[in-house]
């Protein structure tokens, strides 16, 4: 680092110290981002405060499948599920104006490979679809023991949508503050008055936890988050289109993305804080992956990692004020935190401005937990 370049960087960080903001925001994943953005375009003073970089844990890792409607879906969560699906156009749209970055957003739909019902599913379009049917849509599929339907479902990349939203922050004046590990909420009288770091404290009026999988470990309240590891593989056909549709089947799913991507997943494993892919692991992906698709043989492997999902004891995300004035909290989006965002932006902000939200959120209250 230059001399210069020292001095303007210790002279923002000092700037950024003697300011107070109304909201500062804990982490920087998809939703600390989204909710950032909402209320900034509702007119607060924001400041995102970020351990490492913005948008590279969780909201990283995923595979962006925006499944609205699943069997393991918690009823509690339905509603909230369904509304946020129906906002991901605008949502992206919105971001990528504002960014200039694409997120590519399709919406092709999802062959879903599954002897469950699925009469209450609204994105189902018909009953199984016949061979001759699921050759038409997917040619390069192989045919499998489960009968399969078409659902209209939309798929996102997380990577694009986290990148277009720090930008569409940084855009509307949403300041951001990297490498900042936030260890304490600042408590006055017990309200809220800022944030304590490893560096330093910032003042504000409101702090949302947003840390994902890490969010129990900021005093004074331990959420009882825990990371749920998931490991990925992408792959690349040289076959550009090889398939249009998310692929769900039982041993993996397959995700397409506009420039020929292909990604496999996931696991969910109870191993810790600990991001490491395991070469059995990533093998067993990538045989699931020709299985379905024998092509794929041909592909080439571009990338595998591990991500890990914020979990919550019941599986429900925990939204809402917390047992401190000032203090809020938006974590445990577990496996759809990324279709979750526009929705938990809406009703966060809605609550943290002392409006009734739009949804009950009683079901997701910290103080379930005790
Ligand atoms: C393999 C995999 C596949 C997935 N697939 C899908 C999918 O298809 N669809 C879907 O909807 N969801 C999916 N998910 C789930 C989704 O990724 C998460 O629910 C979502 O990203 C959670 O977002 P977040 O912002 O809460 O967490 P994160 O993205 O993890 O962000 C939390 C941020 O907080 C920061 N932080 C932590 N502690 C501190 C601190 N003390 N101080 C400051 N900053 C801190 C972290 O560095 C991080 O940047 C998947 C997840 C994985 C791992």
């Amino acid at each position: 680092m230059s001399i210069r370049s020292g001095v303007r960087q210790a002279r923002s960080f000092t700037m950024l110290r003697m300011k107070s903001w109304e909201v500062i925001v804990i982490g920087g994943g998809i939703i600390g981002l989204s909710l950032a953005i909402e209320l900034r375009k509702n007119g607060a003073s924001l400041l995102v405060v970020e351990r490492g970089e913005p948008g590279r844990e969780a909201s990283h890792a995923a595979g962006g499948m925006l499944v609205d409607y699943a069997e393991e879906t918690h009823p509690a969560l339905q509603p909230l599920a369904t509304a946020s699906a129906l906002m991901y156009p605008e949502f992206v749209r919105q971001l990528q104006v504002d960014s200039r970055i694409n997120a590519d957003l399709r919406d092709q739909g999802t062959i879903l490979f599954s002897s469950a019902g699925h009469e209450n599913n609204s994105g189902l379009s018909s009953g199984p679809l016949t061979a001759v049917q699921l050759a038409e849509l997917e040619p390069a599929l192989t045919t499998i023991d489960h009968p399969a339907f078409y659902l209209r479902e939309r798929s996102v990349d997380p990577r694009g949508l986290t990148a277009a939203a720090l930008g569409a922050a940084k855009h509307i004046g949403v300041d951001v503050s990297s490498g900042e590990e936030v260890t304490a909420v600042a408590l006055a009288d017990g309200r809220v008055c800022g944030v304590v770091t490893k560096k330093t404290t910032f003042h504000c009026d409101k702090v949302v936890n947003c840390a994902g999988a890490w969010s129990g470990q900021i005093a004074p309240h331990a959420f009882p988050t825990r990371p749920v590891k998931g490991q990925m593989l992408c792959l690349i056909s040289p076959t550009h289109g090889l398939l249009k549709h998310v692929i769900r089947a039982p041993e993996v799913y397959l995700i397409p993305r506009s420039d020929g991507r292909i990604l496999a997943g996931a696991t969910v494993e109870e191993a810790g804080f600990d991001k490491r892919t395991d070469v059995a692991t990533i093998k067993r992906l990538y045989s699931a992956a020709i299985a379905l698709v024998p092509q794929l043989r041909n592909a080439k492997i571009l990338e595998d990692w591990a991500g890990l999902r914020p979990g919550t004891p019941d599986g429900l995300p925990i939204l809402g004020a917390t047992g401190s004035p000032g203090y809020f909290v938006a974590t445990g989006h577990f496996r759809d935190g990324i279709l979750l965002a526009p929705i938990t932006a809406r009703v966060m902000a809605q609550v943290i401005a002392g409006k009734q939200p739009d949804y009950d959120l009683e079901a997701f209250s910290a103080a379930r937990f005790g």
